[in-house]
């Protein structure tokens, strides 16, 4: 590609509307342009880098045996009640009505499409197994759209979905599936880590999130100082604290007029705020049926984990309780309750590490009071539940005893999933297994974020003068830039025959014959992360050399033909 036939638009401004780097340097090197909230154009020079992602996903999952297939972005109505996923998808699915008032969505996912897919082809054993991919475009209607493409609503997906005859046969895909995410990501130069996911809503027995290391991502992820252990802070599990020490002080009223929060009361009284314990107040129900009232106990400095608090038994559909019934239930107003002399029985729910506490500060349901030097067994009665309610934090044992946890930030670019027989059930998907009797094929589903990787891939990959490309998926790997072109036709020949050469030996290569001053063009080079660049000028040439610069180096040094075709990889 010549630039000077190319539409390149790069801009000087930061824009003010991207809060982190990857969307900044995207709209700066003119990757992406918006139409509206999470909608973007991707121009010709992002179309480029989002293409090698693509081909990279699309060459190993071919190579892993999966295959390619391509089914619609609309989807109807009827394929995700047979689910129950057209009330419980929720509002990130958008629904959408054709011109006979039927109802259709814009696939967020495609495990129903897939499934009608294969209850249609798939009959016998001998098909299977089986792991149909596509690389589509999905939509969700993300509450917070953000980061350009990073939190998109319209996203390019890679998904599969594996079909087996039994339990060991997708065990054996997922495995499958798990090496090859790594070899996607070692191969587009990225550094990742595999963690173990929740399974959540969907059910499932087994799920890992490949995650892109960055300062600047989403999510919070947990390692082990001494294995590999890794998972995301939301599955982490704390483990359970040494015994209950003997209470050694009485309880007794303290006076805290407007300190509502455990930091304060713990500044007030002087004491650590590992002394203190917060109360969550909660409905859920009880296993009757009925609504329940709970109060889920967390240490001060500890935090509620809202997914491990939804797998307690009646806790699957929380919510917060309102100032109301926090009222009926505890006599209390927010900011001084507690589990001491409620005003009616009540379902206590302690974390570990609360019901191995003694002496500990609450508050009093009175306003303006809390209550010191409460024990278990003596001042309220034993919790209800015991339960890893809250967050791990840094410094805690690590869950596989080996080590401690330290956290890392992480951009989840893909997903593996054994999901069992949950939708082949709820869909009638059977096939005949070898003594002829129709079983559910076992299911799993794997996704990689094809759009998201490009920001991701910045994130990591970035300087004060621009994008960093990491070889697999840069839009060119070399510019060759000529000096003065319409000066010296010597210089344009010499560079026109540079070009030609590395394309010709298969290195991806960009020649910027736009004729713009040395600094100009260097910077759009930089700024659009080419990662090698070569300058043909006057000088050079007549010193026999080409000025060479990695885009991670600090020199440009000087190669003669040899050695710069040896550098590039082209001799
Ligand atoms: P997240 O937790 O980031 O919302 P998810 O768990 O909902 O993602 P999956 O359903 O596992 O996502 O989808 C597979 C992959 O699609 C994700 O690993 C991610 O890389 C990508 N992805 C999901 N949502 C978006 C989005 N809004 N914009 C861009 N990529 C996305
Ligand atoms: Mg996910």
């Amino acid at each position: 590609m010549r630039l000077s036939q190319f539409h390149l638009h790069t801009v000087k401004e930061t824009p003010a509307e991207a809060e982190v780097v990857s969307h900044k340097l995207m709209l700066k090197a003119g990757m992406i342009r918006k139409l509206a909230a999470g909608l973007y154009t991707w121009s010709p020079l992002g179309l480029r880098v989002l293409r090698k992602v693509e081909t990279a996903v699309r060459e190993e999952m071919n190579a892993a045996g999966a295959m390619e297939l391509l089914m619609p972005t609309v989807q109807p109505k009827e394929l995700w009640e047979e689910t129950g996923r057209w009330q419980k998808f929720g509002g990130q699915l958008l629904k959408i009505k054709d011109r006979k008032e039927a109802e259709y969505c814009y696939g967020p996912t495609a495990e129903e499409v897939i499934t009608d897919y294969a209850r249609n082809e798939l009959s016998s054993y001998k098909q299977l197994p089986v792991n149909f991919y596509n690389v589509q475009w999905k939509f969700r209607d993300e509450i917070r759209p953000r980061f350009g493409v990073m939190r998109a609503r319209e996203f390019l997906m890679k998904d599969a979905y594996s079909f087996h005859v039994d339990d060991e046969s997708l065990a054996a895909e997922y495995r499958n599936m798990y090496d090859t995410y790594g070899r996607i990501f070692t191969r587009l130069g990225l550094k990742f880590r595999a963690v173990f996911a929740d399974t959540g809503a969907i059910g499932g027995t087994a799920s890992h999130e490949f995650h892109v290391l960055a300062d600047s991502g989403e999510d919070a992820l947990a390692f082990s100082s001494e294995s590999d252990y890794a998972a995301n802070v939301e599955l982490a599990e704390a483990l359970p604290p040494g015994p209950r020490p003997a209470a050694a002080e009485a309880m007794r009223r303290i006076d805290t007029p407007t300190q509502k929060t455990c930091e304060d009361v713990a500044a007030l009284m002087g004491i650590p705020l590992q002394r203190t314990v917060k109360s969550v107040a909660l409905m859920g129900v009880d296993a009757e049926g009925q609504p329940q009232f709970v109060l889920a106990l967390v240490r001060g400095d500890h935090v509620v984990n809202e997914i491990k608090l939804a797998k307690l038994a009646g806790l699957g559909e929380y919510r917060l309780a309102t100032e109301g019934e926090i009222d009926t239930h505890l006599g209390s107003e927010p900011g001084f309750l507690g589990p001491v002399n409620p005003k009616q029985k009540l379902r206590i729910v302690a974390d570990r590490s609360v019901a191995a506490m003694a002496d500990f500060v609450v508050g009093a349901n009175e306003k303006g009071v809390h209550l010191a030097g409460v024990n278990w067994g003596r001042d309220l009665p034993e919790p209800d539940d015991v339960a890893d309610i809250r967050n791990v934090v840094e410094g805690d044992p690590s869950p596989d005893g080996k080590g401690t946890l330290g956290f890392a930030r992480g951009i989840e670019v893909g997903h593996v999933f054994a999901l069992g027989r949950r939708y082949s059930e709820a869909m009638q998907c059977t096939v005949l297994d070898s003594s002829g009797k129709p079983v559910m094929p076992a299911m799993g589903c794997y996704g990689i974020g094809v759009s998201r990787i490009v920001a991701a891939a910045i994130e990591q990959n970035h300087d004060a003068n621009g994008i960093i490309w990491p070889e697999a998926m840069a839009p060119w790997r070399v510019a060759v830039c000529v000096i003065n072109p319409k000066n010296d036709t010597n210089v344009a020949t010499a560079a026109e025959a540079l070009y030609r050469e590395l394309n010709a030996a298969g290195i991806d290569t960009v020649l910027d014959d736009r004729g713009l001053r040395p600094g100009a063009m260097f910077a759009d080079i930089e700024l659009i992360g080419i990662p090698h660049r070569v300058v043909v000028s006057e000088r050079g040439l007549a010193a026999g050399s080409f000025e060479y610069r990695h885009r991670r180096a600090s020199e440009a040094e000087s190669l003669d033909r040899a050695a710069l075709l040896a550098r590039l990889g082209a001799a």
